[in-house]
Order: structure tokens, then sequence, then C-alpha cells
């Protein structure tokens, strides 16, 4: 079988992917998006975050582009309200996520991808990538085995930088990655019958007899009432596992269902909570941090909460610092008023890689501030620049570090995105 030949192959069809590869293919490129699940969207599908943020601070809109679009047709579609983005906030998060229906969000992602032309293997993963003189040589596994594509361009939306590594390209790993979190919905109980102090008290002896520990309901060593009054959620924490490769992924999921049995084994016994029912919420666990790229620019604490304007900004970017350590507890860091962070195009190519991106939460920054950049309107938003730089890239036959910015930001501009 004669091998396929790409312009563009992303791999990851998450909030990053999607984007990419949308905006690839609605600029000619013959694009393949490669997604080792059967649904698009990432962790809005597969781990229950199915409340993209921060699109919008101080009163106006940052974020927008191919992401925005896909996320206000999920709107619409549902006849949900559109956010207010005239509304200031106060460099938090709060009320700045805007809920959509996950299976609608994939659906229209589907339908938006094969518009535009996108070849979409979904159940598939790269196992190789080889440097070609003008490109990459992927090796891929499908259901049915191994088979080998081309492409010119590499995108790494994958959140774990597999491409990247796979590539040969040095990634950073903290000692301690963030836990994660498997979503759940809790119901079939009435939260005003409830005994908060009683239930601290069994909660208290069941920590001691081993039979459930605190981040099996979140931060506190107390017992989370929040975690039933948010009904689950993803409140709880899956401490100490890199999930960056299959081995790290395999062993959070087992970990986080285990945490759910033993959250469900515990309220069970209590009085009021007799018929509780737990529903699955989300089929993957959730994974906050894994590695990021080493990239020719570095997002660093003080860059982002300053808000530092890279000469070479492609993106907005807007979060609190948002860093869940299971040692230390939440740092968390309002952003000071009028701050509005921005993301480098270096910040998105590998150091010394060529035909090599890499967008979303993967992008070279350190990890205070890759605790806010991670979320779903940034890694949007990096997804477009990247896919944009890709089709510059192949029109002009250079590397992405060569390209003219005026010409990136004109083609984010003719796409929607909101330019810094
Ligand atoms: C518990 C939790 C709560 C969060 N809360 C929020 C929130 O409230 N709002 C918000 O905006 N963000 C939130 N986030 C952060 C946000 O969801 C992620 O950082 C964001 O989804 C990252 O986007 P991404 O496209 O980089 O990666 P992902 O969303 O992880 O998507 C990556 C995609 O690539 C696929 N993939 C991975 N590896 C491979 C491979 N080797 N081959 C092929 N495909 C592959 C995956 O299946 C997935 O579809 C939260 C995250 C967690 C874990």
């Amino acid at each position: 079988m004669s091998i396929q030949k790409w312009d563009a192959a992303v791999i990851g069809a998450g909030p990053a992917g999607l984007c990419s590869a949308l905006q690839c293919a609605r600029e000619g490129l013959k694009t393949l998006l490669v997604e080792k699940n059967g649904i698009s969207g990432g962790a809005i599908t597969a781990a229950g975050i199915n409340y993209p943020g921060i699109f919008q601070a101080w009163g106006r809109q940052l974020i927008a582009g191919i992401g925005w679009e896909l996320v206000k047709k999920t709107l619409l579609e549902t006849g949900a309200p559109l956010p207010d983005f005239s509304v200031p906030g106060d460099g938090s998060n709060r009320g700045m996520h805007v809920p959509i229906n996950p299976l609608l969000f994939a659906a229209i992602a589907d339908e938006e991808l094969l518009k535009a032309g996108v070849s979409i293997q979904y159940h598939t993963m790269p196992g190789a990538l080889k440097p070609t003189r003008d490109g990459w040589t992927l090796t891929l596994c499908g259901k049915d085995g191994l088979f080998e594509a081309e492409s010119a361009v590499v995108i790494d939306c994958t959140g774990d930088a597999n491409a990247v590594k796979m590539a040969g390209f040095p990634c950073n790993e903290p000692l301690e990655c963030q836990p994660g979190s498997l979503s759940i919905y809790v119901d079939n109980f009435d939260p005003a019958a409830l005994d908060t102090e009683a239930l601290q008290r069994e909660f208290d002896k069941a920590v001691a007899r081993g039979e459930v520990s605190a981040e099996d309901f979140g931060w506190s060593k107390k017992f989370n009432i929040g975690f039933l009054l948010g009904r689950g959620k993803n409140s709880n924490h899956i401490c100490g596992i890199n999930a960056a490769d299959s081995a790290g992924r395999t062993a959070i999921e087992i970990a986080g269902r285990q945490s759910v049995r033993r959250v469900y084994r515990f309220l069970k016994r209590q009085p009021g909570l007799e018929k509780v029912q737990f529903h699955i919420r989300s089929a993957e666990c959730g994974v906050r941090e894994t590695r990021t790229i080493r990239g020719e620019e570095t997002v660093t604490l003080e860059d982002y909460f300053s808000g530092r304007k890279f000469a070479d900004a492609l993106c907005c970017s807007f979060y609190p610092i948002d860093l869940h350590d299971a040692r230390l507890g939440l740092d968390f860091r309002r952003l000071p008023e009028g701050v509005t962070p921005t993301i480098p195009r270096g910040a998105l190519v590998p150091k010394g890689s060529k035909g090599l991106l890499a967008a979303g939460r993967i992008v070279s920054s350190d990890r205070l501030a890759n605790s806010a950049l991670r979320v779903q309107a940034t890694c949007m938003a990096t997804g477009q620049a990247a896919g944009a730089m890709a089709v510059l890239c192949r029109r002009n036959s250079c590397g992405a570090m060569d390209l003219e910015l005026s010409e990136i930001r004109a083609l984010l501009e003719k796409h929607g995105a909101i330019v810094p």
C-alpha cells in the first residue's frame, strides 16, 4: 500500500488539536487528525471537564477564533445563553467558565472537521516519528495494525507531548505532577438531611482505619461536604502519578476508580446516604499535568503574572495561577487588575525542531505559568496559532521561527482569532 502524504498531521483532538486541524484544513492543507479515543474534545468529553474557560477578562473578550466558534455553536444548538463578555471579573476564574454539552460539542466538531476536509483517524496513535528531508514519517497504529504516513508538519496536541518526545526533543516533567481527578455525578440523597458533624466523625474514623483517604474527597483533611453539595464533579485528587505514558495513564485510571469506590462504600454506610448513587461523568481520569515541551521561548510565572506582552505574542491567555500541589495544597493567585498574559510563538516550537509544533497544555512554560495557561480557551487559541504557523510554513517552505509575525497574525485574524 502506498504511503499517504499530508501537509499537516495533528496528533490529539482535544481543545488544541481541534483548532489546529480546522485552521490547517480551512486554509487548504491536506490535514490528518489522529486521536487515540473515539471522540474528540479531549478533557471536555473524556474527562468531564465540559466548562471551557476563560475567553474573557476585564470586561472584554480575549480569546475568540475557531475554539470560540465551536463553543458558541454548541451553546446556540442547546439554546444556552452566551456569556456576557462585559462582566469585568476580579482576576479569578469565578463565573467565567462556559458550561457546554460535551456530546453536542463533539458532534459539532466532527461536522466542522469533515466540512473542512480533515481526515479523522479515531482509535489511532503514533508509535514513532522519524525525520525525513522535508518533514516526518509517522508510524501509526490503528485497530488493524501499523501503517505509515508522511507529513510536512506535525502538531503535537496530545496534552502529554507524546509526539515531541517520540521525535527526540527534550521535555520538562515535574518530580511530582499535580493530582488528577475522576469526574463523577452523585445523586439520590437529600443534602438538607445530612448531619455534617456526624459525617466528619465517621470520616475521621474511616481514614484512621485506612478505608478512605482525605484525597478521595479533595483537598481538605476534613470531610469535604462540598463533594456532596457539588454532586461529586471533579473534587477527588488522584495523587502521585505521572500519566504521560500508557503505564502512567493505566495507573491513574485504576487509582481513580478505586478512589471513587472507597468513597461510595463509605457514603453508603452513612445515615441519609444509604441510597446514594454514583454515575459516570467521564470515561477517563482528568489529568492536570504531565509534560511540557522545551520551546524556543518559555512562559514563566513572572511573564504570566505581569501580563508580559511578548514581541512575538500570538494569543492571549487568562486564568489565575492554580497549582494543585498534593503536599502543599492549592497555590491560587488572582491576576492583578487589567493583566492579560500572552503566549509567544516560541513557546509552541520545540527548541531546534523543524516541521514540529506543539499546542495546548504542553506549550513551553514553567509549572506555575502552566497551571494557568493549561485551561481550554488558551489551549484552543494556541492550537489555532500552531495551525496558522503550519499553513504558512508549508506555503513559504520555511520553519516556524522564520515566518513573518505579521503574516501569522493576519492569518489568525482572518479566521476570527484575537491577536494581542
Ligand atoms: C480536573 C480538571 C479540571 C479542569 N478544570 C478546567 C476548567 O474548569 N476549565 C478549563 O478550561 N480547563 C480545565 N482544566 C484543564 C483543561 O481541561 C486541560 O488542560 C485541557 O483540556 C488541555 O487541552 P489539550 O488539548 O492540550 O489536551 P487534552 O484536552 O488532554 O486533549 C488531548 C487529546 O489528545 C489525545 N491523545 C493523547 N495522547 C495521544 C496520543 N499519543 N495519540 C493520539 N491521541 C492522543 C487525547 O485522547 C485527547 O483527546 C481542567 C483539567 C482537569 C484535569
